[in-house]
């Protein structure tokens, strides 16, 4: 069976046909870098590092392109808020996205290009969509002419004449309220670029549109985002490349997002979903099992509780691979023999990368191999143990590899730094029972100097690393 995808453009489960044999270009937006990651923006990372290692496992030679948006009006109003350069807010929070990343053990991407290191292409691009009749300035400003592409709501399924007006923050010179800035002329004191229509800065749209081609060519395989890009920002990627006369993406794949009590997750739920602080409490593979592990077009419901129940079955898959290995005698880093994966594995993986019935799968594997432990039968232990070895390598989840196999990783460290702070607050609460104060606040002082911050909640003590 072939490889197949939900494709947004057409509505459809499509077979997968690559433009170059062999090769598969793929185009991911990445991070507005305004703020560190909560778990929401992380799935999609994670996602696709999914569907990339699918594709590797497949035999692809697989160029990954993941953006930064490091310019836009929210980093500008952090920067003036906080009295520092928009450049600071974009790196510090660029560095964030990158360590969660890695945590979660994404793959980093082939190319990962920033927008403000494109202005050039972007003005190239600009300027034929102006001589072809697509694009226009007024007032310093750069917009796209809705009315002159006539596919323009074919991703999105809208009719222009349904449309909303573009929520452009100023529509200096527009001639249709539905049209869109590609570029935003300078305010006094915003950080601005030259351009034959003035200086100012791109919009959104136009960043990715100019850096996909620059990347993957004006024709490539695949580009995918979150769901909610889907309008206006991918809308707005196809009318610029295509108007311009670019190929532009075959398939379209949009991942889901995650809700907490039903809602979409967004920053206002505070600091407590930011993927810095997940880890603290959760082991970042197992953070990985849990986000990976739902179809990637489900909305995933989070809570912490989910993600514990979703830890024990990482657990399960990595308590059968420890004591196979024991049983076997295996020392050392096993090698991942891809030929040992389950065909039913690989069709449910082709399946538009239906990861839980790729799971099921590799639970029941699991089941077998323990039953095989417990039959003294080497022969079915070493099968099931080379099997789920494969299977847990194509979902980035494989122990023996990196970033999980040196110690198991930050989270195991976390885990014991975890056991070794409460039991300080046990001994911290007894001493308070018996009104030894001094014992107390000795006990919170030492973990102070540790960098261990205590906080006295009405559910217990909470502690955090400073
Ligand atoms: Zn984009």
């Amino acid at each position: 069976m072939a490889l197949r995808f939900y494709d947004t453009a057409s509505r459809s489960v499509r077979d997968f046909v690559p433009l170059e044999d062999g090769k598969v270009g793929i185009y991911l937006c990445g991070a507005t870098v305004q703020a560190p990651p909560h778990i929401g923006h992380i799935r999609s990372g994670v996602a696709f590092d999914v569907i990339r290692r699918w594709l590797t496992a497949k035999g692809y030679d697989v160029t990954f392109v993941r953006n930064v948006t490091d310019i836009d009006d929210k980093i500008l109003a952090r920067g003036e808020e906080q009295g520092i350069p928009y450049w600071d807010v974009a790196m510090r929070n660029e560095r964030a996205f990158t360590r969660a990343y890695d945590v979660l053990g994404c793959l980093p991407p082939t190319y990962e290009p920033r927008a403000t290191g494109h202005i050039p292409e972007m003005v190239e691009l600009m300027q034929r969509l102006i001589d072809t009749g697509h694009g226009y300035a007024g007032d310093g400003d750069v917009y796209f002419d809705v009315r002159s592409y006539p596919e323009y709501g074919a991703l999105s399924g809208q009719r222009l004449d349904d449309m909303k007006d573009a929520a452009d923050a100023d529509p200096r010179g527009k001639k249709d309220a539905r049209d869109f800035a590609m570029w935003k002329s300078a305010k006094p004191g915003e950080p601005a670029w030259d351009t034959p229509w003035g200086p100012g800065r791109p919009g959104w749209h136009i960043e990715c549109s100019a850096m996909a081609a620059k990347y993957l060519g004006a024709n490539f395989d695949i580009h995918g985002g979150g769901l909610d890009l889907v309008f206006p920002h991918h809308e707005n990627e196809i009318a610029q490349s295509k108007a311009a006369g670019d190929g532009f993406a075959n398939y379209w794949l949009h991942n889901a997002w995650v809700t907490t009590a039903g809602e979409k997750m967004s920053k206002s739920l505070g600091n407590s979903l930011l993927v810095d602080q997940v880890v603290q409490r959760v082991r970042p593979v197992e953070l990985r099992y849990y986000l990976a592990g739902a179809h990637y077009r489900s909305m995933l419901e989070y809570s912490d509780e989910h993600v514990a129940e979703a830890g024990q079955g990482y657990r399960r898959i990595e308590g059968f691979l420890e004591r196979a290995a024991q049983s076997l005698g295996i020392a050392g880093v096993p090698d991942v023999s891809a030929d040992a994966r389950p065909a039913a594995f690989d069709a449910a993986m082709d399946d538009d990368i239906s990861v839980p019935q790729a799971l099921a799968v590799l639970h029941e594997t699991v089941r077998e191999g323990n039953a095989a432990l417990a039959a003294d039968d080497d022969a079915a232990v070493r099968s099931a143990f080379d099997a789920v070895l494969a299977m847990v390598d194509v979902l980035g989840i494989n122990p023996y590899a990196e970033p999980w196999a040196s110690g198991g990783g930050e989270g195991r460290e976390t885990e014991v730094i975890d056991a070794l702070v409460h039991a300080l607050l046990d001994q911290r609460q007894q001493a308070r029972a018996r009104k030894d104060f001094a014992a107390a606040d000795a006990i919170r002082d030492g973990l102070d100097a540790m960098g261990i911050k205590v906080e006295d909640t009405p559910t217990g003590a909470r502690w955090s690393l400073n």
